[in-house]
């Protein structure tokens, strides 16, 4: 059995004070809930006081949004995998499509990315999928088969293990439409396909796939019901504590 985990990406949201009264209230509405894996992605400038304000409690884990591979240097602007684990992040986003589309991020930069997180036992959440164009010419698994082996070069089974995937349709992120829960599936069923051929079977049998693209509280129990929908990605409905909260609680394993 694979635990669901669903994941709140801030973005460039979230001062620190909006941070603290977002958790006071989501921690409120949530409780000691766990059966689902909880992980906050605030913005790096948000990610001490949340860090500080997570000892409180027992479920909720920390991720941020991107990192840098190198461990030191003269790299203006970038934070590196050792400075997250020294806040106990545990997660880090990686190639988000903002980030491929705005910040000329690659399938190469992606993976170097990827083998430093875990020299640093940092979990990736890698971030894959096709644009509507790319989906319209038909060339979804294509797209999704080549940020899948970029993205992965070099990564073994034990790595993979511990890697999240996110399957996010570009075309529904922020703008409202999600893709049907039947195409979600679809979709998670080629990347486990595929991760089996990168990998094996019982490895990508394990491997969690998110969805995200406009996951909001009256679709995510649909979409997180597929068998192949390991959890969620979720941005604009994951910034009001109350949303983020009852999509969380959509996770839970049916009795
Ligand atoms: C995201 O940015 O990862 C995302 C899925 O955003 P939204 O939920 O707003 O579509």
């Amino acid at each position: 059995m694979r635990k669901k985990i669903i994941a709140a990406n801030w973005k460039m949201n979230m001062t620190q004070g909006e941070s603290e009264a977002f958790i006071t209230t989501f921690v409120r509405e949530i409780g000691d809930f766990d059966a689902v894996e909880i992980v906050l992605v605030p913005p790096f400038t948000s990610i001490p006081k949340v860090s500080e304000l997570l000892t409180q409690t027992q479920n909720i884990k920390l991720g941020a949004q991107n990192m840098y591979w190198e461990r030191s240097g003269a790299f203006t602007g970038e934070i590196s995998p050792a400075m997250l684990r020294e806040l106990f992040v545990r997660y880090v986003v990686l190639g988000h499509s903002e980030r491929r589309a705005l910040f000329g991020e690659t399938d190469e930069i992606i993976n170097r990315k990827m083998l430093a997180a875990y020299e640093q036992v940092l979990r990736p959440i890698l971030c894959i999928g096709e644009t509507l164009p790319q989906r319209e010419r038909g060339e979804v698994e294509s797209v999704l088969r080549q940020q899948l082996h970029g993205s992965l070069a070099k990564v073994d089974a034990k790595e993979l293990h511990e890697t999240v995937i996110a399957y996010e349709p570009v075309w529904a992120i922020g703008t409202g439409k999600t893709a049907s829960a039947a195409q979600a599936q679809e979709a998670h069923a080629f990347i486990r396909k595929t991760l089996g051929e990168i990998s094996d079977k019982a490895t990508a049998e394990k491997v969690r796939i998110q969805y995200g693209g406009s996951v909001k509280p009256d679709n995510a129990r649909e979409l997180l019901s597929q068998p192949d929908i390991d959890g969620a990605l979720v941005g604009g409905a994951s910034l009001d504590p109350r949303s983020f909260a009852q999509i969380v609680q959509a996770g839970a394993p049916n009795e």
